[in-house]
C-alpha cells in the first residue's frame, strides 16, 4: 500500500509512519474503491457539485510547480491538472527574486541529486531557451581565490567540478584572470564557460503559458489552507470520493484531487505538515540583499565573478552578476530572515518567528554558527561590510558606486539537529501526495531536470495506484 519507492535519495519518514495513519486510512479506503480516472488516465476535469476535480493538483506556481505540471501534461496529456498559486501571478517569490545565474554545477556534492540535476538541467535550460527564444547569455564565470587558503579550497572545488562532469572548466593564473576580467584581482581562478545568465521568471511564465496551451488550469489567488480527505455528502458524490479522494482546500475555493504535488517553496514545510504532523524538517528563510553597481562602473564586470565558498558555510558568498538588462547586481548576503517572505530587514511575522524560535533545529544552528550568522546579518544591513567583500575582487569599487538593490528569500530546509539539508529533498505522505521539501539553489537552473525527475515519480505513483 505504501510501496511508493522514491529511491534512496528521496527522504522518507518511515519512522513517523504512525502519525500519518489517520489521514492515510481515509484516503486509502477510498483508493481501494478505485475504478478510476487515474488508472486509465482518461479524464478531463470534472465538475462535481460545487467543487472541480482534477487528476493532479500542483500547489505552488514557482518554476518547480509550473515546470513539473508542464512535464506531466506533456507526458500524460489525458490527465487533468491544475496549479494553485496563492499570489495573483506565477514566479512572485524565489523564482522571480534570485541572482538569475545558470549554474554549471561544480559546487554540489558528487553523487547528489543537486550535482546530477544541475549539470543536466543547465544543458537542458540552454536548449529550452534557444528553442523558445527566451533571452539568456552564456557569459561564463570565474571563481577567484584571493588568499593561499582559498587557493587550496579552489583546487578542491575544481576536483569536485571534474567529478560532477561540469564541462569546460579551466584553472587560470593571475595573468589569465586579467584576460577574462581586466578589473578583477586574484591569485588563481576557475573559469567556467558554461555558466550563464537569465531571468528565471521568464522561464516560469513560459512554462505556465505552455501548460495552459495544453489545457492545464492555473488558479491564482488560491491559498491552500488544508489538505483533507474528500467528504462524502457535503457536495461530493461517491464517485468523487473514490476518484478524487483529496480535498485541496483554499481560502475561497475547494478542488478535489486524485494526487497532490506540493511545490510551495518557502511554505513547503507547512503544506507537508497538513498531511504529516511529524515532518521533522522546517523551512528556514535566508534573505539575500543585493546592491546595484552604478552605471559608470558596469563595464568593469564582463561575466560572473564569484568568491571561493568557504566549505564550512552553505552559501556561495557575495558575487558580481551582470543581468540581462545590462545592470550588475552585487550580492547576495544570506542572513536569517524573521519572516518567510520578508524581503526587508525589518519585515517580521509574529507567528512565523515563534515557529522558528520554537524549532530546536534553528536554535542549534544559531548556537553552532553564531559568529557567521552575526557576520551575515551585519553584511546584510551594512553597506561597508559588503563593500569590503566586493573589493577583494574589484578593489576600485567605492561605497558611492553601490546603490540599493532588490532582495530575495531562499527556502532552505533544516533538520531538527540544526543541519541544513544539503540535497534536494522530497517526502511522500502517502501514495497520493508528494511534497518537494527542499529545492534551494540551483533548483532554478535545474528546474527542467527536476521537473522530469518529479514527473517520473508522479507517473510511477499513479501507475501503482492501479
Ligand atoms: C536570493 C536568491 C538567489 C538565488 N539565485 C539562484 C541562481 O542564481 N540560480 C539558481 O539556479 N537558483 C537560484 N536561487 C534558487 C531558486 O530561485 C529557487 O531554488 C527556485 O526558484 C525554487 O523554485 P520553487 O518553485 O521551488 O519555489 P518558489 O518560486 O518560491 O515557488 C513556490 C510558490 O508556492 C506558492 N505557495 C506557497 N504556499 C502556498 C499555498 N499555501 N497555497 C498556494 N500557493 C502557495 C508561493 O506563492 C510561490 O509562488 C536563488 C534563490 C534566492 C532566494
Amino acid at each position: 500500500m505504501y510501496g511508493v519507492n522514491f529511491s534512496v535519495r528521496f527522504h522518507t519518514l518511515t519512522s513517523q509512519f504512525l502519525n500519518r495513519v489517520q489521514f492515510q486510512i481515509s484516503i486509502n479506503n477510498k483508493t481501494r474503491q478505485l475504478s478510476s480516472s487515474l488508472i486509465s488516465f482518461q479524464t478531463g476535469s470534472c465538475k462535481a457539485k460545487g467543487a472541480k476535480c482534477y487528476d493532479v493538483v500542483v500547489v505552488g506556481g514557482g518554476i518547480i510547480g509550473t515546470g513539473t505540471a508542464l512535464k506531466l501534461k506533456q507526458k500524460l496529456p489525458q490527465l487533468s491538472i491544475a496549479i494553485v498559486e496563492k499570489e495573483n501571478c506565477v514566479a512572485i517569490h524565489q523564482s522571480g527574486r534570485n541572482s538569475g545565474v545558470i549554474h554549471a554545477g561544480m559546487y554540489y556534492k558528487p553523487g547528489s541529486l543537486r550535482a546530477e540535476l544541475c549539470v543536466k538541467g543547465m544543458l537542458e535550460m540552454y536548449k529550452y531557451c534557444e528553442a523558445n527564444n527566451i533571452p539568456h547569455k552564456r557569459n561564463g564565470k570565474i571563481i577567484v581565490a584571493t588568499t593561499p587558503q582559498e587557493v587550496k579550497w579552489l583546487e578542491d572545488l575544481m576536483n569536485r567540478g571534474f567529478k560532477n562532469c561540469v564541462p569546460g572548466l579551466e584553472m587560470l593564473d593571475q595573468g589569465q584572470i586579467k584576460d577574462v576580467e581586466p578589473h578583477c584581482v586574484g591569485l588563481k581562478a576557475i573559469y567556467s564557460p558554461y555558466t550563464g545568465i537569465i531571468n528565471f521568471a521568464d522561464v516560469c511564465h513560459h512554462f505556465a503559458a505552455k501548460f495552459k496551451e495544453l489545457k492545464g488550469h492555473i488558479y491564482t489567488n488560491f491559498r491552500v489552507v488544508d489538505l483533507k480527505p474528500t467528504p462524502e455528502g457535503g457536495g461530493s458524490t461517491k464517485q468523487d470520493c473514490s476518484n478524487y479522494p483529496i480535498s485541496v482546500v483554499g481560502d475561497k475555493k475547494v478542488l478535489h484531487a486524485g494526487f497532490v504535488l506540493s511545490c510551495a517553496g518557502l511554505y513547503a514545510d507547512e503544506i507537508a505538515k497538513l498531511t504529516d504532523k511529524c515532518v521533522d524538517q522546517q523551512i528556514i528563510p535566508f534573505r539575500g540583499t543585493y546592491y546595484l553597481l552604478c552605471e559608470k562602473k558596469q563595464h568593469m564586470v564582463k561575466g560572473n565573478i564569484y568568491p571561493v565558498p568557504n566549505p564550512s558555510l552553505p552559501f556561495l558568498g557575495v558575487h558580481f552578476t551582470p543581468k540581462m538588462d545590462g545592470s550588475v547586481w552585487c550580492g547576495p548576503t544570506a542572513a536569517l530572515a524573521f519572516r518567510k517572505e520578508g524581503y526587508k530587514a525589518t519585515d517580521f511575522d509574529g507567528k512565523e518567528f515563534c515557529d522558528m524560535v520554537k524549532f530546536q533545529g534553528l536554535r542549534s544552528f544559531v548556537f553552532k554558527n553564531f559568529t557567521s550568522n552575526v557576520i551575515e546579518i551585519l553584511k546584510s544591513t551594512s553597506k561597508r561590510a559588503q563593500l569590503i567583500e566586493l573589493r577583494k575582487y574589484i578593489p576600485t569599487i567605492n561605497a558611492s558606486d553601490l546603490l540599493p538593490g532588490p532582495s530575495g528569500v531562499q527556502a532552505q530546509a533544516m533538520d531538527s539537529c540544526g543541519q541544513l539539508v544539503e540535497d534536494f529533498a522530497f517526502i511522500s505522505s502517502n501514495d497520493r501526495i508528494l511534497h518537494c521539501l527542499n529545492c534551494p539553489s540551483p533548483a532554478a537552473t535545474a528546474s527542467i531536470a527536476i521537473s522530469e525527475y518529479i514527473a517520473n515519480k508522479v507517473e510511477c505513483s499513479l501507475k501503482q495506484l492501479h
